[in-house]
């Protein structure tokens, strides 16, 4: 019989689309703790509560990867519901979050409302979420204020709207730039490595390296 050691998982996650725009609500735990954070709470807040309560986690954050209504549309009434604090994004998105109520009135989003983070991220910064640490990369371009997730140790990283798979976030709301968005994502996410993993804002996620041979915007196709 073989002796082996069992490796037991360090961290969970789950996606709960929310939303009109099928965003991806992720909520991610450190295993061992069952500590746990919701990234991107954009709407359907009773859907997310129902997540949490079959999971089992005990949620002590919620962390924002930026501004836009269909991401933090809403944090306000989690935070509210939870008693917890809300971290991030990068303060260049606080005219997004100062107008929340205006961007859901465009989408017949009610019962959001205008908030500030407990506290707001930059480039260098860590946040944890039990025993996992995780470092932030301020990586404007989709909104000025977009920040990513990033843990070494799982080779993990939440990259919000900035990468997606087979694409890149759309830069065309104020404040973006795609010149921008191409150097966040050549400067900060190919530098990460091709083994990290990723979960993005919108559909199906992917790795660092998959999109650095095969993203038609990253190998310039596009
Ligand atoms: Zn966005
Ligand atoms: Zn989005």
């Amino acid at each position: 019989m073989d002796d082996k050691t069992e490796t037991k998982p360090k961290a969970g996650a789950i996606i709960v689309p929310v939303t009109l725009f099928e965003q991806n609500c992720t909520i991610l735990w450190h295993e061992p703790t069952k500590k746990a954070v919701v990234i991107d709470p954009g709407g359907d807040v009773p859907k997310i509560q129902a997540a949490i309560r079959e999971t089992g986690v005990s949620v002590e954050k919620i962390w924002l990867t930026h501004g836009h209504i269909d991401h933090v549309g809403g944090a306000a009434e989690l935070r509210d519901a939870l008693k917890v604090p809300i971290e991030g994004p990068h303060v260049a998105d606080k005219h997004l979050l100062d107008n929340v109520v205006s961007s859901g009135a465009r989408f017949g989003m009610s019962g959001v409302r205008d908030f500030a983070p407990d506290r707001w991220l930059e480039e260098g910064d860590q946040v944890s979420i039990g025993e996992l640490t995780f470092e932030i990369l301020h990586c404007p371009g989709h909104s000025p204020g977009s920040v990513v997730f990033f843990n070494k140790e799982l080779r993990f990283a939440h990259v919000g709207d900035v990468l997606f798979n087979g694409s890149v976030g759309r830069t065309d709301l104020p404040g973006g730039s795609h010149e921008t968005l191409i150097t966040s994502i050549k400067e900060k996410l190919l530098p990460l490595g091709d083994d990290v993993g990723f979960i993005c804002g919108h559909g199906a996620g992917s790795s660092i390296g998959q999109e650095r041979m095969t993203n038609p915007f990253i190998t310039g196709e596009l």
